[in-house]
């Protein structure tokens, strides 16, 4: 049986994993922490659940897809669609439930922001439209293989350019509206790919669709249970782990992969997949090779700071979801991009999975998962940018929710930016590997495949991106470039 070396246990790199051994591969996980998932962990303290990572779950066909792979065994993996997909707060008092259902959305941000029906409406169809028309493209198949470019799907995409506002930047593309707090609202589409609403392509106007067009999802359990179905399904269908093993190096000869070396053994391997970060995958594993400088020069992703809180009361005000706005959005990313550092407003966003599973925190209370966007890790002080966000945000929850939540504050854990590089290898803590601050960027993310014959890159931090649905996109395109070669 032929073998496969799989660097990470990543949801890139379960999902490869998984679809390997669908087509016959010996395959071997290896991963340096002792849990798989990456990104995709959970933490339990003090009676509360918190999911670590991911909390927006969008196009879940993807997971299902994979646990449809191997009927024959059976992993408990279910979810349901949100009929809100985000509560939304401004300090003024504004409050805007977006419903998942687009006449309830239309109807009630035409209400609330004193929006024209028809400028919403055209907006959203068109954010549908550069969805449909470009996925073919841009997600679904390697950007970089001759083919790709013949495709049907290319030319029609190509034809349509100037609609798809790929020489706009997002903020001119949200322009439309005439109440900025909707152009804010759809600016934030920008983070979910770590980038910059001021500085990436006016294209990433189709990120609503996925969230109000297509839903937004909860998986029953949490977003951890997302990584841990499928590493359930890995172990019952033969696949082998080697937990707290480190790949040191990516073997080849001339020009083909032959295995990796780890921090304990060799492993030789006819295909060798990495889910590492692509940055360290160079750096680290393939110090013998020629590096692709401009790939990975590309301007990382933004990162972010995480306040798990365990708080002793429920807020019926809030929901699964929730932001609460800055009321200075472009400086909050020149901060964030510009000048590396923290704005004094930030955006908050919290994220309450008790609403959904009431066990994720004890009787009477919420399990708070608070985030804010953050520069990625260039040595900053730390200790000092958390001091100072933690009151940052207090006061912003007090403002925007007229309530003082420092005293309700049982239990706390902290995730930093160096603490996101260092659990899981993302260079500086990048969310999403490098951001799409310019339009070449889709071009410049690095491919699926290597100019070593058999090495083949998954993950957050290549083709076609980062986020749970795109990393499970370059496993499948991965599969497919494996299965044609
Ligand atoms: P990772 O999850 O980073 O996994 C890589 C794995 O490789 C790790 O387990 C690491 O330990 C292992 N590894 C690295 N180097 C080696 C080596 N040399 N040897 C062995 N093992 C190695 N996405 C969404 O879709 N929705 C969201 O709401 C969302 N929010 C996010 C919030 C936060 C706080 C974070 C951190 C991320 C968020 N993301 C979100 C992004 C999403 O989590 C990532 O895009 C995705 O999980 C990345 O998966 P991956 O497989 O590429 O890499």
């Amino acid at each position: 049986m032929k073998k496969a070396a799989v660097i990470g246990a990543g949801i890139g790199g379960l999902a490869i994993a998984l679809r390997l051994k669908k087509q016959g591969f010996h395959v071997t996980v290896f991963e340096k922490n002792d849990y798989s998932g990456g990104k995709l962990h959970a933490l339990e303290l003090d009676g509360y659940r918190f999911d670590l990572g991911p909390s927006l779950f969008t196009l879940p066909h993807l997971v299902d897809e994979l646990h449809q792979l191997f009927t024959e065994t059976q992993i408990p993996f279910s979810h349901k669609k949100k009929k809100i997909s985000f509560k939304y707060f401004w300090e003024d008092g504004t409050q805007f439930a977006a419903s998942t259902d687009q006449n309830q959305f239309i109807e009630g941000a035409s209400k609330t922001f004193l929006e024209n029906p028809s400028t919403l409406k055209k907006y959203l169809n068109s954010s549908k439209l550069k969805y449909e028309l470009t996925k073919g493209l841009f997600l679904e198949k390697s950007l970089h293989k001759i083919s790709t470019y013949l495709s049907k799907d290319t030319v029609k995409a190509l034809i349509q350019m100037p609609f798809l506002g790929i020489n706009n930047t997002l903020n001119q593309e949200n322009s439309v509206f005439s109440n900025p707090k909707l152009t804010q609202l759809f600016n934030r589409y920008a983070t979910y790919n770590g980038s910059d609403p001021y500085a990436t392509p006016g294209i990433m106007s189709m990120i609503p669709h996925l969230e109000l067009g297509l839903g937004t999802y909860y998986p029953a359990g949490g977003m951890h249970n997302i990584s841990q179905s499928l590493f359930k399904l890995a172990q019952e269908v033969g696949v082998e782990f080697r937990f707290r093993e480190s790949v040191t190096k990516i073997n080849h000869h001339k020009s083909k992969v032959t295995g990796v070396t780890t921090d304990q053994d060799t492993f030789d391997a006819e295909i060798v997949v990495s889910n590492m970060d692509i940055f360290p995958t160079y750096k680290k594993l393939l110090k013998d090779v020629p590096e692709p400088k401009k790939t990975l020069e590309q301007p990382r992703s933004s990162s972010a700071l995480i306040f798990y809180w365990g708080v002793k009361k429920t807020f019926p005000e809030l929901d699964l979801h929730n932001i609460l706005f800055s009321e200075n959005y472009p400086a909050e990313f020149e901060y964030i991009f510009d000048k590396r550092d923290l704005y004094e407003d930030p955006t908050v966003y919290i994220n309450i999975t008790s609403k959904e599973t009431q066990s994720d925190a004890p009787q009477g209370c919420e399990n708070w998962f608070v985030m804010i966007n953050a520069p990625g890790n260039y040595g900053q002080d730390w200790d000092d940018l958390v001091t100072k966000s933690r009151n940052r945000i207090l006061d912003k929850i007090k403002s925007c929710l007229n309530v003082d939540i420092s005293d309700l504050i049982e239990t706390e854990y902290v995730l930093t930016p160096p603490m996101i590089e260092a659990n899981t290898s993302s260079y500086r803590g990048a969310l999403y590997g490098a951001a799409s601050n310019n339009k070449m960027a889709a071009f410049l993310r690095h491919p699926n495949f290597n100019k070593i014959k058999n090495l083949y890159h998954v993950g957050g931090s290549v083709h076609p991106g980062g986020g749970i649905p795109l990393c499970l996109l370059s496993a499948k395109i991965t599969s497919d470039l494996i299965e044609k070669s």
